[in-house]
């Protein structure tokens, strides 16, 4: 038995840490952190406009 190393694909929020992996197959982005429920999961936190 030959061990591989697999890379899935997931996401990180940027307000509170959480990394998961999506269940179904990636059509979009998650809307919201499945942990701390922010739609700015993908913002970090000092992201300013200029
Ligand atoms: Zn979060």
């Amino acid at each position: 038995m030959a061990k591989i190393k697999i890379t899935v694909e997931g996401y990180r929020c940027e307000r509170c840490k959480h990394e998961w992996i999506p269940r179904t197959k990636i059509i979009e982005e998650p809307i919201i952190c499945p942990n701390c429920k922010t739609p700015y999961w993908n913002i970090p936190k000092k992201e300013k406009k200029k």
